[in-house]
């Protein structure tokens, strides 16, 4: 068991605990260092911090993953420290979020058109206002029994290269990354290679010319200790990072997502020095804006 988990998900997106019980569950599972990143929403934060007020032996580290879709791919970037409270950014994410709805709403129709009929009002219902995402949509097929798991619906329909799939709003990856170095958080390139598990994970095109772009546009660190990845996948990475100067960062990426073989909170994640690490980048990136 790993004593940090820096990827969780809450139902403020597409996770299916609450903060306070997902904060729980950590403290269970003898965690120490966790952070909660959802995807376009920082506002699981402040019910997630107060949750981990009971547990004092738990530090919070207040997250965010954004999105981006690049030919064939996707390419996802973390953000560690985030200022929450700053206006410019919130309006960011408020824009980011409607733009999900469009996009969940399109593919609800596009899943129609193929006959697989889903309502609407019940994938916005899943996903209780917060960030919409395909794993509502995913929900809700399973629900009308189209499907046993939420990934097959990913496999058959709504995967990036699947029949149902819609792009979000145009965002690059370095984009992604200014957007969290303007905040004052620090950037890290999540999942970076392929994924037994989820899709869309595939490598677009070289991962060492990525890096080296989204070094040069404030990238802090990467993914190295994710999910479901191998030991032969994770010591790939763990080079990678070495050699790009990126911090070695990880987790679980936990949802609660109903799908068989989830890793829980702390199966998997980065030592206790990656936490220092990130935290004197931190103090070095706030002491010099
Ligand atoms: P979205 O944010 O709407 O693009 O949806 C992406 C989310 O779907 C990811 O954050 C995962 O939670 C989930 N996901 C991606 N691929 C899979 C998969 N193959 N099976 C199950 N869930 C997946
Ligand atoms: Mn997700
Ligand atoms: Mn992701
Ligand atoms: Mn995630």
């Amino acid at each position: 068991m790993a004593k940090v988990d820096l990827h969780l998900h809450t139902t403020f997106s597409d996770g299916r605990l609450t903060p306070t019980k997902l904060v729980e569950l950590c403290a269970d599972r003898g965690l120490r260092v966790i952070s909660i990143s959802d995807h376009d929403s920082t506002e699981g934060l402040p019910e997630a911090l107060e949750a981990a007020d009971r547990f004092p032996q738990l530090t919070v580290i207040p997250g965010i993953e954004l999105s981006t879709d690049v030919p064939g791919s996707e390419i996802h970037v973390l953000g560690y420290f985030v200022d929450y409270e700053s206006p410019v950014f919130q309006n960011t994410l408020t824009r980011f979020r409607e733009g999900r709805q469009e996009r969940a709403r399109k593919m609800v129709e596009k899943l129609g058109d193929m006959g697989v009929n889903v309502s609407w009002e019940r994938v916005q219902e899943l996903s209780g206002g917060g960030a919409i995402g395909r794993p509502h949509v995913a929900q809700a097929m399973v629900e009308a029994g189209y499907i046993e798991f939420p990934r097959d619906a990913f496999d058959k329909y709504i995967g990036r290269n699947g029949p149902a799939y819609v792009e979000r709003v145009k965002l690059t990856p370095a984009d992604a990354v200014r957007v969290l170095a303007d905040n004052g958080a620090l950037p890290v390139m999540a999942h970076p290679t392929y994924s037994e598990s989820k899709t869309g994970r595939d490598e677009a095109g070289s991962l060492t010319d990525t890096l080296q772009e989204l070094k040069e546009a404030g990238l802090v660190g990467m993914e190295v200790y994710y999910g479901d990845y191998t030991p032969a996948q994770v010591d790939r990475l763990a080079g990678l990072a070495a050699e790009f100067g990126l911090v070695p960062c990880g987790g679980s990426d936990y949802h609660a997502s109903g799908n068989p073989d989830e890793p829980e909170p702390g199966t998997v994640g980065p030592p206790m020095e990656t936490v220092e690490a990130l935290k004197y980048q931190w103090k070095q990136s706030a002491a010099t804006s």
